[in-house]
């Protein structure tokens, strides 16, 4: 996968490039990346790259000059058209299931906003996608990119050690993942559930399944809506409603 970045601050993903998981994916080409000062592509000779908006009102606006020429250059290092990602709170909000649809891809490019907003034309003409990494506002786009590019890369083959991981984690299946303990069994009195000393495969995965439906359960029925149920797993939730 290759990903090209169009920032105004492209030192900001140098150390989160350059650590940990992202590093080592780099290191085994899983996958490459280019940050891109879309400044460098302003037409005009003050290098600006936004400007008040027209109709007045507060902040400024990126101008679309400076961000279609960069994209356009992008996208010539791939035969297909890449997937175009604009940073923004107005898109949709970024889940799991976009990250496993992104990271099918071999060319991502994301683009940072930053002021106030960015020409309209980009939005309507440019992009292949809107992503808001939730309901707040951030100063720019980078941080958002950053957390796209993390949670996509993770899932790209090959680069977590045990491939069994990336899909039993939150959201993957739909659940909340199960609770997990590691050693001691007893830790100031608080001890390890016996089922997972057992050594009882079986049982080891039904208490799993069990504590994962319950988690969920309790924490955010909205996905329990869309999951399907099996029977077993609906006598349980009757069991914690009444528990309540
Ligand atoms: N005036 C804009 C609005 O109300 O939609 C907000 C602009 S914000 C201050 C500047 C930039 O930060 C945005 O263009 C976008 O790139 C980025 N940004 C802010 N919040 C974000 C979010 N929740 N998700 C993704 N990007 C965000």
């Amino acid at each position: 996968m290759h990903i090209d970045i169009l920032t105004l601050f492209p030192e900001m993903f140098d150390g989160v490039m350059r650590s940990s998981i992202l590093r080592k994916a780099q290191e085994a080409a899983a996958f490459n990346y280019q940050t891109i000062d879309f400044r460098e592509y302003t037409a005009n000779k003050h290098y600006k790259v936004d400007d008040t908006p027209y109709g007045g009102g507060a902040g400024m606006v990126l101008m679309p000059q400076p961000i279609f020429d960069a994209v356009e250059d992008v996208a010539k290092k791939s035969d297909k058209k890449p997937r175009i990602v604009l940073l923004c709170p107005q898109g949709e909000t970024y889940t799991q299931q976009k990250a496993e649809e992104f990271a099918r891809e071999e060319h991502l490019v994301f683009i940072c906003g930053h002021y106030e907003g960015y020409d309209e034309r980009i939005r309507q003409e440019l992009v292949t996608d809107e992503i808001s990494i939730g309901d707040y506002v951030l100063t720019g786009g980078e941080l958002g990119a950053m957390v796209i590019i993390d949670s996509v890369v993770r899932l790209l083959p090959g680069v977590l050690g045990n491939e069994a991981s990336a899909s039993q984690d939150s959201f993957s299946n739909g659940l909340l993942e199960h609770p997990h303990y590691t050693r001691p069994a007893n830790f100031r009195g608080m001890e390890v559930p016996s089922v997972l000393l057992s050594g009882h495969h079986k049982n080891i995965d039904d208490w799993r399944k069990k504590q994962s439906i319950q988690r969920t359960f309790e924490r955010r029925k909205d996905l329990l809506e869309k999951y399907p149920l099996s029977d077993q797993e609906k006598d349980w939730i009757k069991d914690f409603e009444d528990d309540k």
